[in-house]
C-alpha cells in the first residue's frame, strides 16, 4: 500500500479539541503514516504527538499554522519541518498568544456591552488548554450558554470580521511569517488558497520566500485544486494537503479526511533540504 499523510491538524493546543495523543491514535486508527501537527500560533502540541508516536510506523512533522495579515485580508500560513524548539521562536509565540489572550478580553467586553454579561475570560482561559485563544472558544462558550444554536450562528451573530463583537488580532504580515519559518530552516506553505481569497498577493509571497500551496483541503472541488495545482507548477512551488481537523470543533473534517501521497512529504523535504 502506499503510504500517505494528513499534514494540516489542530489539538487543544490552539482550537482543535483533541490532544496529541488523541491526534496519534486516530491517525494510527485511519492507516496514517504522516502527520504534522498545526497548530494556530504553537507548537505546544508537537512534542507530545512526537512521544505517542514513537514505536508505531507513524512519522510526526512539525508544524504551524501563522495567522497573517495583508490588506485587513487574513492570511494562514503553514510552516513545516523547522526548528521548533528555538529559543527565540519560542519567545515570538508568546507575544502572539498574549495578544490573542488580550483580545479575547477585548471580545468579551463587546459583548457585555450588546448585554450578554455571562463569559468570562477566566472561564474561557480555564476550560481550554489553549495556549492560542481564538474566536472558536468564546463561539464555544456563547454555544454552551445557549446565546446561540450554533458555532456558525455564533460567527454570524457576532465573531466574524464585521459583526458587533469582532476584534481583529495583532498585525503580522505573511512576508513576516515566511522569514521566522525560514529562518528557522523550514518551509512556508499558504494555507487553504481556496478558502481566502488571496491569489493576487502569491506573486508577491513566492518573491519573499514561499515554498509551497496547500491544494489538497475537504471539500474542495477538482476544478479548483486543478487551478492551484497550475499555479503551484507556474511558481515552481511544492504543494502539500490536509484536513484541517479540529476534533469536535468543526465536525465536516476528520484527520484523514484528506489524505496525500507520501512522495509529496519527501518533495516537501527535499524542498526544504536545497
Ligand atoms: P481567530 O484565529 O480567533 O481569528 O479564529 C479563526 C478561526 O475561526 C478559523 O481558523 C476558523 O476555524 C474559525 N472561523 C472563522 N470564521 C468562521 C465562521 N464564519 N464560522 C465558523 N468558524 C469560523
Ligand atoms: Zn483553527
Ligand atoms: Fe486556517
Ligand atoms: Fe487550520
Amino acid at each position: 500500500m502506499t503510504k500517505s499523510a494528513d499534514l494540516h491538524i489542530h489539538t487543544h493546543y490552539s482550537d482543535g479539541t483533541m490532544s496529541p495523543q488523541e491526534v496519534v491514535r486516530d491517525a494510527l486508527h485511519g492507516g496514517l503514516n504522516c502527520i504534522a501537527i498545526t497548530d494556530h500560533d504553537t507548537v505546544d502540541g508537537i512534542s507530545a504527538a512526537i512521544e505517542a508516536a514513537r514505536g508505531h510506523d507513524l512519522e510526526v512533522l512539525p508544524g504551524i499554522e501563522l495567522s497573517t495579515e495583508i490588506n485587513g485580508k487574513d492570511i494562514h500560513m503553514l510552516g513545516y519541518l523547522f526548528n521548533w524548539q528555538d529559543a527565540s521562536l519560542i519567545e515570538q509565540l508568546q507575544k502572539m498568544q498574549n495578544a490573542r489572550a488580550e483580545r479575547m478580553k477585548k471580545m468579551i467586553q463587546k459583548l457585555e456591552a450588546l448585554g450578554i454579561r455571562d463569559i468570562s475570560f477566566e472561564e474561557i482561559n480555564g476550560s481550554a488548554k489553549a495556549k492560542a485563544l481564538g474566536r472558536p472558544h468564546l463561539a464555544a462558550a456563547l454555544v454552551e450558554k445557549r446565546i446561540v444554536g450554533s458555532v456558525k450562528a455564533a460567527f454570524d451573530k457576532f465573531l466574524a470580521e464585521g459583526a458587533p463583537a469582532y476584534v481583529p488580532k495583532f498585525k503580522q504580515t505573511p512576508g513576516e511569517a515566511i522569514r521566522l519559518i525560514r529562518g528557522l530552516g523550514g518551509i512556508a506553505v499558504l494555507a487553504h488558497p481556496m478558502l481566502t481569497n488571496v491569489d493576487e498577493f502569491i506573486p508577491a509571497l513566492v518573491e519573499a520566500g514561499l515554498g509551497g500551496l496547500e491544494i489538497y483541503y475537504p471539500n474542495c472541488s477538482d476544478n479548483v485544486m486543478r487551478f492551484y495545482e497550475g499555479l503551484a507548477r507556474k511558481h515552481h512551488l511544492v504543494v502539500t494537503g490536509g484536513s484541517d481537523a479540529h476534533g469536535e470543533a468543526k465536525r465536516h473534517t476528520f484527520i484523514g479526511k484528506v489524505r496525500i501521497p507520501y512522495d509529496l512529504v519527501e518533495k516537501l523535504k527535499q524542498a526544504v533540504s536545497g
